[in-house]
């Protein structure tokens, strides 16, 4: 008897393998289709403890884990291919993806590509201000702290030595405290051992932030709580100011304070990574991010769904009418809902399962709201902790994190503050950050 011809597999196309790509690339049936994963690098990192690569506290191999080991080995490779590359734009009309110089074919597609720096009307900054949103970047903010301890330790030159030492983070968001609160525990911790030659009181710590109090999103009184937290670290904060400026090394706020640093870190803000659409005109979303109706479908476009950080869904959720806050979770459960509505052909609604927001400030301190209850101190940061233990893929990087973190709160010591930067040679085929 003949059998009956199988139905081909539909091939869906993942650009993306954050939270939300990698979740949606796990859950999808691989009996029903073909999945083509594009991603900018071979691994997939974990961006809540991009602060602790910057400040010397994990190292990158610990946050970020091999796409090849995830999709490979514990997927068996069937109907699965992985494309290193940037996508710069779809084709709606022919369903193609432009990777580097190829065009990939799709049947879905999704768009999973999540945020970059947003530096709002000064796009100069992008040169000369440290950013913590890949690996890449917070390894480039480590050897450039790092460098500066070392030449500060090594000058008699007063003037110099504090600019060298002048830290100036702007933005007081979790990205924001977290990177000045780390800063704070060298200075306070470290540098007093390590570097004797360095007077303490060189050293300047400030976060500026332009709305009234800090972690503006969360309970109002995170915001005081996380303050006291970063003065007991000698961190200086600067609430309902902005900055106006950063040229030749002068920070100018719109106070009308300047500060000369060498060393600014900007975590102020984020918008959509940039993907151009061809054969259709759609209306992008705040902050530059697709907008989605309740199933993640992009409106205005056939087969192309949009999740996580670059989704933008209003008018669905009661609770979120204007979209949801870009967080990780909100990235695996849109992508965990994808999954079963595709599987299943099913048109179930995207409802946000809230389970909280948390920053922490240095050892034993942290704020949490998880639903309504507000916590501070030392259980916040052991449930900050574990929260972000159990969430980074691998238990390599798991033990590794874990090892690293006992060590430092023990020890109040880090091995990893080591410079090593890219060699300059040889110069073909150097590898750049895009
Ligand atoms: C420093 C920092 C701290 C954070 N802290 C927290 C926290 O404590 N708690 C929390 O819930 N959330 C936190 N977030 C937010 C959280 O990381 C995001 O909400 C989450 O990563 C979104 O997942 P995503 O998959 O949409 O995007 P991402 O995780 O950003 O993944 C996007 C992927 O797409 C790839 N990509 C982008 N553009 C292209 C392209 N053109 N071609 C190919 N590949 C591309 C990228 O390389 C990346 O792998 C933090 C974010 C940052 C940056």
């Amino acid at each position: 008897m003949e059998q009956a011809p199988s139905t081909p597999k539909q091939k869906v196309v993942i650009i993306g393998g954050g939270f939300a790509g990698l979740n949606l690339v796990k859950k999808l049936d691989r009996s029903k289709f073909e999945i083509i994963l594009i991603n900018r690098h071979n691994y997939h990192s974990f961006p809540p403890l991009f602060y602790q690569i910057a400040s010397s506290g994990l190292d990158p191999g610990s946050i970020c884990f091999p796409l090849r080991r995830e999709l490979f080995r514990r997927l068996d490779g069937k109907a699965m291919t992985l494309v290193m590359g940037n996508a710069t734009s779809i084709n709606v009309e022919k369903k193609t993806v432009k990777v580097d110089d190829r065009d990939i074919a799709y049947d879905k597609l999704v768009i999973a590509t999540g945020t970059t720096n947003n530096f709002f009307n000064m796009p100069d900054l992008i040169e000369d201000v440290f950013t913590l949103k890949s690996a890449p970047q917070a390894i480039r903010c480590r050897n450039q702290i790092l460098y500066n301890l070392e030449k500060a330790a090594n000058t008699k030159d007063a003037e110099l030595r504090r600019r060298l030492l002048s830290f100036v983070v702007i933005g007081g968001g979790p990205t924001g405290v977290e990177i000045a609160g780390a800063l704070g525990e060298m200075k306070r911790y470290v540098v007093p051992r390590e570097y004797p030659s360095i007077p303490q009181q060189d050293m300047r710590i400030l976060l500026v932030e332009a709305a009234p109090s800090l972690l503006g999103t969360m309970d109002p009184r995170s915001g005081a709580e996380v303050e006291k937290y970063l003065k007991h670290l000698l961190v200086d904060v600067k609430t309902g100011v902005g900055m106006q400026s950063y040229k030749d090394g002068v920070v100018k706020l719109a106070d009308g304070q300047s500060i000369r640093s060498d060393t600014v870190i900007w975590t102020a803000g984020v918008t959509g990574v940039k993907l151009d659409v061809v054969g259709a005109d759609i209306h992008r979303g705040r902050g530059n991010r697709f907008v989605v109706d309740g199933c993640n479908r992009v409106v205005g476009l056939d087969d192309v769904y949009a999740i996580g950080d670059i989704a933008l869904m209003p008018d669905v959720d009661p609770v979120f009418p204007s979209g949801h806050p870009q967080l990780a979770q909100v990235a695996i459960q849109q992508s965990k809902l994808l999954a079963k509505n595709l599987n299943k052909r099913e048109e179930k609604i995207f409802i946000y399962n809230d389970k909280g927001t948390m920053a922490t400030v240095g050892r034993n301190r942290a704020v949490a709201d998880l639903g309504k209850i507000h916590l501070s101190g030392f259980p916040a940061w052991f449930i900050w902790m574990f929260i972000h233990l159990i969430s980074i893929l691998g238990m390599r990087n798991k033990i590794s994190v874990l090892i690293n973190w006992i060590w430092a709160y023990f020890s109040y010591q880090s091995s990893l503050r080591i410079l090593i930067r890219p060699d300059k040679y040889p110069v073909k085929n150097r590898w750049r950050e895009k």
